[in-house]
């Protein structure tokens, strides 16, 4: 892919919390160059400011549960209609549910885009709750990391940008993570089926060594 040949890179993250998402999104916005629209930190910064919206959100993340569409559809619809995503973006924890992906598709022909790949990185929902509980991210740059998966590689100091302060997610507590897989895993296989019949879903293994996903990451997006 290079020059004028290259497509337009319009792509769906998917996968059960955890499964890697933030992880392999960094990898793919570094190579790509597209901007990583994940609905998730729309909602933390919201929170952190105290906006209006965050507030609202704030009450359904911190039981786990999702933000109702009406809230979340509109805040998809308001980034994508921004110039940036006209050379191609990376939506990573939206849609979530079957309703938005139909929101998705109405949007998407509105503003004359159209998604390319759904790539879905599958993970049992055994191996999520370790991974969350032991994940820690860059207070300055939201750099996401795990304590014995994927540490810096100076202890204390992010890869990305040096700072040296970190946070774990409220949500990421062992209550909230159960209930959040749970509410998770029921809906995503009518997504699965919903972008298995557009013949527009990859799925990648995500239990193996991070650069190895992102290895077959890159398989599926040279491809397109
Ligand atoms: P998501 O964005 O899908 O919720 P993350 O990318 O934040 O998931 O990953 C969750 C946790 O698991 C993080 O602590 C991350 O460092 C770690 N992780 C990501 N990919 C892998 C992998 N392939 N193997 C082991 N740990 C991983
Ligand atoms: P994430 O960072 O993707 O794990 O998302 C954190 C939380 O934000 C989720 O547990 C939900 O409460 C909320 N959230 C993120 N994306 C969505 C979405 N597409 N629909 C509804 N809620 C969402």
């Amino acid at each position: 892919m290079e020059g004028n040949m290259m497509t337009t890179l319009n792509l769906v993250l998917m996968g059960l919390p955890g499964a890697g998402k933030g992880t392999q999104a960094q990898k793919i916005v570094d190579e790509f160059k597209i901007p990583h629209i994940s609905t998730g930190d729309i909602f933390r910064a919201a929170m952190k400011n105290g906006t209006e919206m965050g507030i609202e959100a704030k009450k359904y993340i911190d039981q786990g549960n999702l933000v109702p569409d009406s809230v979340t559809d509109g805040i998809v619809e308001e980034r994508l209609s921004e110039d940036d995503t006209n050379a191609g973006f990376m939506l990573d924890g939206y849609p979530r549910n079957i309703d938005q992906a139909h929101a998705l598709e109405t949007m998407t022909t509105k503003l004359d885009k159209s998604i390319n790949a759904v790539i879905n990185i599958h993970v049992d929902p055994a191996v999520l709750v370790e991974r969350l509980s032991g994940r820690f991210i860059c207070k300055n740059c939201g750099a996401t990391y795990h304590k014995l998966y994927n540490p810096p590689k100076v202890e204390g100091t992010c890869d990305v940008c040096g700072h040296h302060e970190f946070y774990q997610r409220e949500d990421d507590k062992p209550e909230t993570v159960k209930n959040r897989i749970a509410v998770n895993t029921k809906l995503n296989t009518p997504l699965i089926d919903f972008y298995n019949e557009k013949k527009l879903l990859y799925t990648v293994n995500g239990d193996q060594d991070i650069n190895d996903v992102y290895k077959e990451i890159q398989k599926v997006l040279r491809a397109i």
